[in-house]
């Protein structure tokens, strides 16, 4: 069976690379009835907090992307990696180092002189001696010192690490006993099953010294994904300077988790031609083989224009619950579900859909003082004024304000042109709006009267 884990680290806020991260793991889990675990890594108790794992798991529901079992803490494991730490001491393959801070340091600028690459000399390796007094050692492990460590990433192909450049007996427990990143990871990845290993590529030079850890304690080695970074539209890795790198900052937007999906789904992975998505879609064809090997761009555009999509599409009830976390619910409103079906092709976020139907909810406060100056004058005033008096209780639909609005402009030699967006500006305030039938239906004739009249009044 296909198990999979997103193992982040609280700091704050889900990242969007790591939800796409997140993303990729779940869709190969469930694409094929397998398992996805959510790990939260905090061993590093100084820098990790309760809230920031809450932020990790309020963004996993948001998105509705469900995890298996219950979240993981690893901050609630350390007897268990103290456990295989002791073990690997047991078995000689890990020992103490009681080098110094002092020593480290000289160690590392003699190093540095001979512009070597700073490394560990393994001088504790093979002590047998009595340890210096009052240095609380680290445990490292016993890597080998010759040969390569070699294994096939599923997107990368071929990697191969020389052993002598690229490990030193690296620490596993620091000198408070706590065990670091690559020993607990190992740990967890193995005691969880966890087959497919998908993640970022800036871990890519972690994996031999965690295949090292996994031969050592003589675990299976699962595969490895390292997935290319997501840069900015200049070439920089992303950053705020791009756009909100905080998954929930995009719900704030007014961004659908739809559309986030989608567009974290295809940076960095494609199917054909095919630009959208919906989850069900994405576990059909998704696989990590083919996930691109090069860095993709981040395109805020695309964004906009999937959300714009994912507006115009989903049902008016999910649509409406969405809206009812921007304080609207359109069940509650007089011609409600006529009012979002109208709005919603124009909008690229939830957040200007919401404003364009308060613009016709509520009577204007003030009046767009380029629209006036085009649109208002004698001639359009007189024109409104008449149509004012025509209108009555009787008009209910579009289609009966269409009619009469045209007998109206045919009678008085106008067209729609002229009397449209003097309308527009009477009932919102500016001149954009939905087909204008639509919003005399929304309001009522009363409505309307009252806010031609205003306009009247203001000017
Ligand atoms: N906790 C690590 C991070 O947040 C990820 C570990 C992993 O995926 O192996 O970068």
């Amino acid at each position: 069976m296909i198990v999979t884990r997103f193992a982040p680290s609280p700091t704050g806020y889900l990242h969007v690379g790591g939800l796409r991260t997140a993303l990729y793991n779940y869709l190969f889990a469930r694409a094929n009835g397998g398992k996805f675990v959510l790990r939260i890594e905090d061993t590093d108790l100084k820098r990790n907090s309760v809230e920031a794992a809450h932020a990790i798991e309020e963004a996993f529901k948001w998105c509705k992307l469900d995890y298996d079992g219950e979240i993981i803490y690893q901050s609630s494991r350390f007897d268990l990696y103290k456990e295989y730490v002791q073990k690997l001491l047991d078995e000689g393959k890990a020992y103490k180092c009681y080098m110094s801070k002092v020593e480290l340091d000289e160690l590392r600028a003699s190093q540095e002189a001979r512009k070597e690459r700073p490394r560990y000399d393994g001088r504790y390796r093979d002590f047998t001696g009595t340890p210096p007094a009052g240095i609380e050692p680290v445990i490292r492990i016993k890597a080998p010192t010759s040969g390569t460590i070699e294994f096939r990433d599923g997107i990368k192909g071929d990697v191969k690490f020389n052993c002598e450049d690229m490990l030193d007996d690296f620490i596993i427990a620091r000198s408070d006993g706590t065990p670091t990143y690559n020993f607990t990871v190992v740990i967890d990845d193995a005691l969880m099953g966890i087959t497919h290993v998908i993640r970022g590529d800036d871990h890519l030079s972690n994996t031999p010294k965690q295949i090292v850890l996994y031969q050592a304690l003589g675990f299976a080695i699962p595969e490895f994904f390292h997935v290319a970074m997501i840069n900015g539209s200049d070439g920089k890795k992303l950053s705020k300077r791009h756009g909100a790198t905080d998954v929930m900052e995009y719900k704030e937007l007014g961004y659908l988790p739809d559309a986030l999906l989608n567009f974290l789904v295809r940076l960095g992975w494609s199917h054909g031609d095919d630009e959208i998505f919906s989850l069900e879609v994405m576990k059909k064809y998704f696989s990590p083989y083919y996930i691109n090997k090069s860095a993709s761009t981040y395109n805020l555009s695309k964004l906009d224009w999937l959300n714009a999509h994912y507006i115009k599409t989903l049902s008016f009830d999910r649509l409406n619950s969405e809206m009812k976390q921007f304080g609207l619910n359109f069940k509650d409103i007089q011609k409600g579900e006529l009012l979002l079906e109208s709005l919603r092709s124009r909008a690229k976020t939830l957040i200007e859909l919401k404003n364009s139907a308060l613009s016709i909810i509520n009577r204007p406060t003030s009046y767009d003082e380029k629209a006036l100056n085009k649109f208002i004058n004698e001639k359009s005033v007189n024109l409104l004024e008449k149509f004012e008096n025509i209108l009555n209780d009787n008009l209910k639909t579009a289609a009966e304000f269409e009619e009469i609005t045209n007998e109206f402009l045919k009678q008085n030699n106008s067209t729609l042109k002229d009397l449209a967006q003097p309308l527009r500006i009477a009932i919102t305030g500016t001149s954009v709006s939905p087909s204008i039938f639509e919003v005399l239906e929304i309001l009522g004739s009363m409505e309307a009267k009252e806010r031609i009249k205003m306009l009247i009044k203001f000017l």
